[in-house]
């Protein structure tokens, strides 16, 4: 149920660091390289609202930079441009904290680390600091309800800093997972929050490991995380072209191009949703705690039956946000697809 009908993994590309002072042409790689071989790869870049790593003071900050300095394409219109604009579907933004380092903490420092900054094992700091985030994408015109995942900097987080994260409306964040498999996080207050694996592409520029072990590790989930400018140094496009074409060999038309929305909509679904043969003839499909915030996701839950004739799918609770429902058939295998909304519930009744 995970991915949908006959896809086996999913892929896509999560670079790192968009700040006040990125330009359009910063990211001509990635618009006219990146995305002109590989259409079809969809690309989250996590955003930095107010970042301390620029040493200019009046550059840090994403609401208040000059934009004037240059007449490309930049600071607060870059993102926007990014977010909402008609040649950009592919490109998702994402967070990726709010200062970077702590306030008072060293360039190297990051600012969710409790090394760093023991502030960082507080609920009310950590909420306080993101939430300041958030207020900046609304501040400058952005969606919040599309900004829903996120990468710690420096991939250091604490498990309080992942409740504020749930309490500010994020859906999951960027994860090392030893398997590479996504990870429910357990929170203080008793919740899971969804960490989606992440695979470091330094790994292939270096050499250091080789894409077959990845496929023959099973891996199901590629999210490829460089910094955007990485990519665009040296050979290392090229070994990334290596990556990807050594997965459509393996995979072919099995390949899931997600959105990460996508992705973490799924595993959400997966992970909370109720599903019961209720009698011989009847399935019982119900998905509990979906978030009216959240965007909704085309589901597909896939049934294997033998008789196409006699399928009937029924909402009980049709006045409760109930969408839409569709029965496909395909060599011999039924599926429902239907829209993720708070409160469904469906009844596929064998008659
Ligand atoms: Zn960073």
């Amino acid at each position: 149920m995970k991915f949908p009908i006959k896809k086996e993994i999913a892929v896509f590309y999560s670079p790192d660091d968009i700040v006040a002072t990125s330009k359009l042409s910063d990211l001509d790689f990635l618009i006219n390289i990146f995305h002109e071989k590989y259409p079809q790869i969809q690309v989250i870049l996590q955003t930095v609202p107010y970042n301390l790593l620029i040493y200019d003071d009046n550059k840090q900050n994403i609401e208040t930079v000059d934009e004037s300095y240059t007449n490309e394409i930049n600071g607060r219109s870059l993102w926007k441009l990014l977010q909402l604009g008609e040649n950009y579907e592919w490109i998702t933004l994402g967070n990726h904290g709010y200062y970077h380092r702590p306030p008072n903490g060293s360039r190297t420092d990051h600012e969710f680390n409790p090394i760093y900054d023991p502030q960082a094992l507080k609920y009310e700091y950590c909420y306080e600091r993101l939430n300041k985030a958030r207020q900046a994408y609304a501040n400058i015109g952005l969606n919040n309800n599309e900004i829903l995942l996120m990468r710690f900097p420096g991939h250091k987080y604490t498990s309080e800093a992942l409740r504020a994260l749930r309490d500010l409306n994020f859906l999951g964040f960027f994860q090392f997972t030893p398997d590479y498999h996504e990870k429910w996080n357990n929170l203080m207050d008793g919740n899971e929050f969804l960490g989606i694996p992440t695979i470091l592409l330094i790994y292939f520029y270096h050499n250091k490991s080789k894409i077959q072990d990845f496929i023959e590790g099973k891996v199901e989930i590629y999210n490829f995380f460089d910094h955007f400018w990485e990519m665009a140094e040296s050979d290392n496009f090229d070994v990334f072209c290596n990556v990807i074409n050594a997965l459509i060999d393996e995979y072919g038309e099995k390949i899931w191009w997600c959105s990460p929305i996508d992705l973490a909509c799924r595993l959400y679904i997966e992970r909370n949703s109720y599903f019961a043969t209720l009698t011989n003839s009847l399935i019982e499909i119900k998905i509990n705690k979906w978030d009216t915030r959240w965007k909704s996701s085309n589901i597909t839950i896939k049934i294997e039956f033998t008789s196409r004739k006699n399928l009937k799918v029924t909402s009980p609770n049709k006045e409760v946000h109930y969408v839409t429902e569709r029965v496909n058939y395909f060599e011999g295998i039924c599926w429902v697809e239907f829209q993720a909304v708070p409160g469904i519930k469906l009844n596929l009744s064998f008659q």
